[in-house]
């Protein structure tokens, strides 16, 4: 499992501990067409400043070649926000008193037509984590009112059983997204003090229990900010490479989520992450992971999900909302502020300008689809 991998790596690291990457660690992991966990290292390092427009240059190359010019986007439709854990960082913390929502099947439905009217084909569902307000049984009928809609269906939901994961990709479920929030256990253990949630072991081997039951595509990240940076990148790119190499029929993605405002104002320990820490942990990833997607989201504000386009980004979200409901009905409390509040028509013609094509379809997933395959 993952957990030994990283321990194992981590221990290597350690051996290491008081050596400081040079730029030429930096120079020589550039000249490498396979990185490993030093080179790696090595990318992040303060050392890797001097050398980020050289990083992008081949970032740019390796992106054109394995993607294209091309930027899939998406849609997450929240349908809960009842939660069970008290996450220091998030307005869904059960602690916090907001207004706790969760859709009916019917106002999914009506969600999913507004999402999908604006020519999206694929949507990302979203709940609290709340085995009692939200279980995988309200999950599964989510995804068949709107499998009709859409050409792909992923979700974010706590962690499942790998048979739980097997019933939803059964019933048309084709990715999952799972942030670790933090690598570092004992940061951790300190920003999820209760609920669930606080079980690291059983969250970090969820996406390869995803894997194993099936689902086409795991995308992983940490919360960029709560741990310090540059280990949560390692491991985080670490983490994707290991179920690359041991599951090589699933897509792998990663996402580079950074701690936006919320309810409750927590301010983590660790430095923050800078927009050109940002810049660094993206071409790090693209050169150490050359066939990975790259999700950036609605955190980032517009000028700067612009500027980082070119340099790994493979997909957007896009017209986003993190209420439950608000694309066909009044909006409810929402997880984290978003900075980029463009519709997807703005966001598609931004895309076309820079010479990139929006795709909001690029393959049809059939399971879970009764006759027809929808719009
Ligand atoms: S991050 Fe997820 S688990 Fe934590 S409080 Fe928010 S919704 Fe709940």
């Amino acid at each position: 499992m993952f957990y030994d991998y990283l321990k194992s790596q981590r221990q290597k690291l350690a051996l290491l501990k008081d050596k400081i990457y040079r730029e030429s660690d930096v120079r020589r992991a550039l000249a490498c067409e396979r990185l490993d966990p030093h080179d790696l290292m090595a990318l992040l390092s303060p050392s890797a400043l001097p050398l980020l427009e050289e990083m992008a240059q081949k970032a740019r190359q390796l992106t054109a070649r394995n993607f294209g010019r091309t930027i899939s986007l998406f849609a997450p439709l929240y349908l809960a926000n009842y939660c069970a854990n008290s996450c220091l960082y998030c307005s869904f913390n059960c602690r916090n008193s907001i207004d706790r929502r969760k859709l009916t099947l019917q106002e999914v439905e009506l969600e999913g037509q507004a999402v999908a009217d604006t020519g999206l084909g694929h949507l990302l569902l979203l709940t609290g984590e709340s085995r009692q307000h939200s279980g995988p049984g309200y999950i599964q009928a989510c995804v068949e009112r709107l499998r009709p809609y859409f050409a792909s269906l992923g979700i974010e939901v706590y962690p499942l059983a790998e048979e739980e994961y097997e019933h939803l990709y059964e019933g048309g479920v084709d990715s999952l997204t799972l942030f670790q929030e933090t690598y570092d256990e004992k940061v951790y253990a300190s920003v999820h003090p209760a609920g669930p949630k606080r079980d690291y072991r059983w969250r970090l081997d969820a996406p390869e229990r995803a894997c194993r039951a099936g689902i086409p595509g795991v995308n992983i990240g940490a919360l960029l900010g709560l741990g310090e940076w540059r280990e949560d990148a390692w491991a985080t790119a670490l983490h994707a490479q290991y179920l690359q190499k041991n599951y090589p029929d699933v897509e792998i993605a990663l996402s580079v989520p950074r701690l936006r405002p919320h309810v409750g104002g927590f301010q983590p320990q660790a430095s923050p992450v800078t927009d050109v820490a940002l810049v660094q942990i993206i071409l790090a990833y693209r050169l150490y992971l050359p066939r990975a997607g790259i999700t950036l989201s609605t955190r980032e504000s517009p000028h700067l999900r612009e500027s980082l386009l070119p340099l790994g980004v493979t997909r957007m979200s896009a017209g986003s909302l993190t209420s439950v409901g608000g694309y066909a009905s009044t909006a409810g409390s929402t997880q984290f502020e978003i900075a980029d509040e463009r519709s997807v028509p703005e966001i598609a013609s931004m895309l076309s300008r820079s010479g990139y094509q929006p795709v909001y379809r690029d393959w049809i997933n059939l399971k879970g689809i009764e006759g027809s395959v929808g719009r």
